[in-house]
């Protein structure tokens, strides 16, 4: 089913790409590039968008990014509702996965262990293993918050999040928090980071290039990080949205 699907959509979209003479707007790269056509799934089939590879450095991008992006990420976005959808099935996956994450932190838990046995998520681990509790972290495109209560949980001291698609309300779930959110992107930051962290959230960003520079700038002088931690491969990326018969098209990047 897997092979056959993968299959039908490779052909699918043989029959669908077209050349432009476009400009990439990651490497800056000029040319000819694959342009194919891209179902909003989260519109019930009502948008199309064109998406774009770059024939130098593999970039996957929209052609041009839509004025009303904010309308693609509304509270119905699949990431900002995973438990609302089915309230228990919801919960006891969010526990399972929190066990898990803890495990990639502590290294303790046996529930944890056994998730991380089969959905590993090592990232959690390199976090922790580069960070010092009072570090002060920062969190772009933190969505409903999930990984920075984690690390609140975990005893880290000094954690800020950004994101321009979610409000105050729907992010301060936990009133005794510490945790500061900024509403919008990292250029209303005005902080120094020991590490700044772009979790899934970096191929959404309209402005990478920009963005990438002021995160630059707001890491700490003399030893700071920034990661991105993003799905990465286009031929993957491709599949999953053949396998899927559409897509998120909010996703605006992906990088080769
Ligand atoms: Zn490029």
């Amino acid at each position: 089913m897997f092979e056959k699907s993968v299959k039908i959509g490779a052909e699918y979209l043989a029959e669908k790409m077209n050349r432009k003479t476009l400009k990439c707007q990651i490497c800056g790269n000029s040319g000819e590039f694959k342009v194919f056509e891209v179902q909003d799934y989260n519109r019930a089939g009502t948008t199309y968008f064109e998406y774009s590879i770059c024939s130098y450095c593999g970039c996957m991008q929209i052609v041009s990014v839509p004025d009303n992006l904010s309308d693609y990420y509304g509270n119905s976005y699949y990431s900002f509702c995973l438990r609302t959808r089915n309230k228990v099935i919801g919960t006891f996956v969010h526990w399972l996965m929190e066990k898990r994450d803890i495990f990639e932190f502590t290294h303790k838990g046996y529930i944890g262990r056994i998730m991380h046995g089969f959905i590993p998520r090592p990232v959690y681990g390199v976090i922790g293993n580069y960070t010092k509790k009072f570090d002060a972290i920062l969190d772009v495109g933190c969505g409903d918050g999930y990984l920075l209560y984690l690390l609140e949980k975990l005893g880290y001291k000094n954690l800020s999040g950004c994101d321009r698609f979610i409000t105050r309300e729907t992010f301060n779930k936990n009133l005794n928090s510490k945790i500061k959110f900024i509403y919008g992107t990292i250029k209303e930051c005005s902080e120094e980071y020991d590490l700044i962290m772009f979790h899934h959230s970096f191929e959404h960003i309209e402005d990478p290039r920009e963005t990438l520079l002021h995160a630059y700038q707001k890491l700490r002088v003399g030893g700071g990080y920034s990661y991105i931690h993003s799905y990465s491969r286009v031929k993957r990326i491709l599949e999953i949205w053949e396998i899927l018969g559409s897509i998120r098209c909010s996703q605006t990047y992906f990088f080769a």
